[in-house]
């Protein structure tokens, strides 16, 4: 492909793309800088992460979409503890700016927790293969450590385990409880969005695991069999951390609808069995807005009908459940819940670097739907999953260097 191709591919996505949703980095930074941070509050609320006997604040930060070291020194200054991060976010320049931040800080003043994922993952049955060798999750896990400056981790996870037969991966369980050893880390724990109460009670089940990250917000189908898998986890003395807990950020596609932040942090924060959680925050503005939730997590009646609005207007939002049931009804078997998991970044969270990084990852002969003429698809959420296909499909053309 020429560069003239490339620009007028990506030539296209801008212009279908909402006007400001590409952002060049240096933009975004100047746009933080002017704000200021809030002060240390003593009113925040802490929870115990489980059997690691660690206290923490219930919430944390989630650093993937940012890339303002303002920011997160500005949420340690804040009073939140724990950053969480993980090897692959920004190709690594997550990690790197973490590491700058924390270089002067006392090592007992922070949480830190990365995410290694493992090589060889089928993405149709989600179980680890021959070829996964715990020699190269270890080699990444090293190369996060130089990243962050730090001799050990306080979490390690094993990242985006989907079934329980992937929690118990020998060979990978074996890493993780030999780098515990060594020091290396001080927990070990593996991080979910997909078929999450089962993963959740393999973990419970190892007597192994310290901790899980599992995603949970309001939108979720299963909650039922979530709060469950959550009770019988954190009973068991596993630590619980919730991410995608602002369930897409947005109602709609074009942002013209924001969930209500807060009302979803406190929804999620009202099951007590989850000990912190990691809102991926990027503006000063939302850090805020994060940390009030922690002097009050009484959910108002008027929030909690906000937490319904998209249904009211006929939104279905950008969060999908990753339930699976478009996969068996795809013509070419596509890997719809991570496409949709990539849709979410672009439209949701602005991170059209990981949503590229999804897109390339997928094992696809990259024209997805272009040949498919009629869609059998039926979204348990209502998506339109061609249209939404296709749409975020266009970022494979989109040179990285313009991305966010
Ligand atoms: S249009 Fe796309 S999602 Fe629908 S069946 Fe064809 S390839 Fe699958
Ligand atoms: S696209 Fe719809 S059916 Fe497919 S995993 Fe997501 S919510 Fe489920």
């Amino acid at each position: 492909m020429s560069h003239s191709d490339i620009d007028e591919g990506r030539r296209k996505f801008l212009k279908k793309s909402i006007a400001g949703m590409v952002v060049l980095p240096a933009v975004l930074n100047t746009s933080l800088k002017a704000e200021k941070p809030k002060t240390t509050s003593s009113k925040f609320i802490y929870r115990t992460l489980g059997k690691t006997g660690m206290k923490l604040p219930v919430v944390s930060m989630g650093v993937m979409n940012a890339d303002n070291p303002n920011l997160v020194k500005a949420a340690l200054d804040a009073g939140i503890v724990h950053l969480d991060t993980a090897h692959g976010y920004q190709r690594g320049r997550n990690e790197e700016m973490i590491g700058q931040v924390i270089k002067d800080r006392g090592r007992d003043s922070f949480v830190l927790a990365t995410k290694v994922p493992a090589d060889f993952q089928d993405d149709k049955t989600g179980l680890f293969t021959e070829k996964t060798k715990p020699e190269s999750f270890i080699e990444k896990f090293e190369i996060s450590l130089k990243r962050l400056g730090l001799e050990y981790v306080d979490i390690l996870y094993l990242h985006d385990v989907v079934k329980k037969e992937a929690a118990m991966f020998e060979p990978l369980l074996t890493a993780l409880i030999n780098l515990k050893k060594a020091g290396k880390t001080r927990f070990i724990g593996v991080s979910t969005h997909r078929n999450e109460p089962e993963v959740i009670q393999a973990v419970a089940d190892s007597k192994i695991y310290d901790v899980v990250l599992t995603a949970y917000n309001f939108r979720q189908p299963h909650l039922i069999e979530m709060h469950k898998a959550m009770e019988y986890a954190a009973k068991a003395g596993v630590g619980i951390i919730a991410m995608k807990t602002q369930a897409g950020v947005f109602w709609d596609r074009e942002r013209q609808h924001q969930i209500n932040m807060k009302a979803a942090l406190k929804w999620v924060l009202a099951n007590e069995n989850v000990h912190t959680t990691i809102p991926g925050f990027t503006t000063f503005d939302q850090m805020n807005l994060d940390l009030s939730v922690m002097e009050d997590l009484k959910l108002t009646p008027e929030e909690e009908s906000e937490l319904t609005l998209g249904d009211d207007m006929g939104m279905n939002g950008l969060y999908c459940s990753q339930c699976g049931q478009c996969e068996a009804q795809c013509h070419k078997s596509l890997d719809i819940p991570s496409i949709m998991r990539s849709y979410m970044y672009a439209y949701g969270y602005n991170n059209f670097t990981a949503a590229k990084e999804i897109m390339q990852s997928l094992s696809s002969d990259g024209k997805f739907c272009n040949d498919c003429h009629a869609c059998p698809v039926k979204c348990s959420f209502g998506f339109d999953v061609k249209s939404r296909v296709m749409d975020i499909a266009r970022i494979q053309n989109v040179p990285s260097e313009f991305l966010t």
